[in-house]
């Protein structure tokens, strides 16, 4: 990694402990590695990335439905699946610095952090067992899913009966997956518990093609929508060696991940699964997991255009594509330029002096039933605006002493710092119309 990269890296990882984004789990006992906890901002951003990707993908469309299945899940569905069998990277130690990496992220023979000599390749089981039950044999072990998809799969027939979805239709999810990686660097970005945002589009197998086609352009349509820079993302087809076993075709969507090898690293992978998935559970369950097709009146096993991404590593795109750092009236300033539907905070109410606190705080709680807001009253105001844009905060609202006269308030904006004047009573009706149509209809 470059002295700049490692530089921005730390910079934002230091940024979000500072702002409550995103915290080492179990630091006060030395930290668990890759192990990261969500803090009252990071939450709030997270859920924000989450409800833009259910309203995209569930609660705006007719023909997708949404579900939410456990965490332990039989092992036959895994056995099924191929993850038993499959689920594995071959990895290869460094016999100097002791470092441990996957040989596929290995260029050449020597180690790639101290140049020292590698071992063979040995497997690494990917999946995290535990106990089901009082007994410890064989008989009680399950496994925590390390994705949420395979369960999409074997409620198939209960989601068709529960909700006569025709072909083409669609089931998404959001949950929890465990993944034993061996490496696990770069913040966010790879961890062995994490969250995923997965859709599987079943459709007739004749036309899987072309609704992988129309999958990717809507993804990423979903991105751009979060204000993501285009030169930052770009979609990239796999070769043919890089296939997972159960996919005739998949397309990353990448982002410009500073530490990533080559520049980009990925945010969500979009394949055509075949009937792969399905006919393997037929075949375990020994269950129909067919569709009535009513038009050609016979059995199919529909194919599976799948759309499976990282809630991770999207919040740590928007924060790296947000981050930036600049020089206004001759002091440096740090900001997170966050879409306005993205931002935790949506606006904070800034009394100029202590002595405007009582006045100011009605506006707080004016805005408070409609928007997260904040109220800050402490530092001087300069300070005050400064923590806000580092938090992201699109609005500032300044109570000044002039508002005890006139009863109208000053609204900053965190990008451009144009500020207007407006009356308490057009407040709210004025910051619902900047969230839906951003500052620049001010202009
Ligand atoms: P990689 O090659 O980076 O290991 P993958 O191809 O194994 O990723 P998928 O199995 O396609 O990943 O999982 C779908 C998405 O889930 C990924 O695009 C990523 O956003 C997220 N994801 C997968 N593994 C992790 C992880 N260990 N930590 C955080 N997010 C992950």
């Amino acid at each position: 990694m470059t002295a700049d990269v490692t530089d921005l890296m730390k910079k934002l990882v230091s940024l979000c402990k500072r702002r409550g984004y995103v915290f080492q789990s179990g630091e006060i006992y030395g930290g668990l590695q890759s192990s990261w906890d969500y803090g009252p901002l990071g939450v709030e951003l997270k859920k924000n990335i989450e409800t833009s990707w259910w309203n995209f993908m569930v609660s705006a469309r007719p023909d997708i439905v949404g579900m939410d299945s456990a965490i332990i899940t039989h092992p036959d569905v895994w056995k099924a699946s191929g993850h038993l069998k499959n689920f594995h990277d071959p990895m290869v130690d460094c016999m100097k610095c002791k470092g441990r990496f996957r040989l596929d992220h290995i260029e050449g023979d020597r180690c790639p952090d101290c140049g020292g000599p590698l071992t063979e390749p040995r497997d690494f089981g990917l999946m995290f067992k535990t106990q089901m039950g009082a007994l410890e044999d064989d008989s009680a072990t399950v496994y925590l899913r390390p994705e949420t998809c395979q369960s999409i799969f074997v409620n198939f027939r209960n989601i068709v009966t529960a909700t006569r979805q025709k072909l083409p239709f669609g089931i998404a999810q959001i949950g929890k997956a465990f993944r034993n990686e061996i490496t696990t660097r770069n913040f966010i970005f790879r961890s062995r518990e994490f969250e995923q945002m997965e859709m599987e589009f079943f459709c007739l197998p004749e036309e899987a093609e072309k609704w992988f086609e129309y999958w990717i352009d809507e993804r990423m349509k979903w991105y751009y929508g979060l204000g993501i820079k285009s030169g930052n993302i770009r979609t990239r087809s796999h070769d043919d060696s890089e296939l997972a076993h159960y996919a005739n075709s998949c397309f990353d969507i990448e982002y410009t991940f500073p530490f990533a090898a080559g520049g980009w690293g990925e945010l969500e992978g979009i394949a055509n699964r075949t009937d792969y998935d399905l006919k393997a559970h037929i075949e375990e369950s020994g269950q129909d997991l067919t569709y009535l097709d009513q038009i050609n009146k016979k059995k199919v096993v529909p194919y599976v255009i799948e759309t499976s991404g990282g809630i991770g590593r999207t919040l740590l795109a928007v924060l790296l594509d947000a981050y930036r750092e600049e020089e206004v009236e001759g002091r440096e300033r740090i900001v997170l330029g966050l879409h306005r539907t993205l931002a935790p905070i949506k606006a904070a109410v800034l009394p100029l002096s202590k002595k405007l606190s009582g006045n100011a705080i009605e506006v707080f709680d004016l805005i408070r039933p409609h928007f997260p807001v904040q109220f800050d009253e402490t530092g001087s105001i300069g300070k005050r605006y400064r923590r806000m844009d580092e938090a992201g905060t699109p609005f500032c609202i300044t109570y000044d002493f002039d508002s005890l006269d006139d009863n109208s308030v000053t609204i900053r904006e965190r990008d451009s710092l144009d500020q207007i004047r407006i009356p308490v009573e057009t407040l709210i009706e004025k910051l619902k119309d900047l969230m839906d149509n951003g500052w620049s209809a001010e202009q």
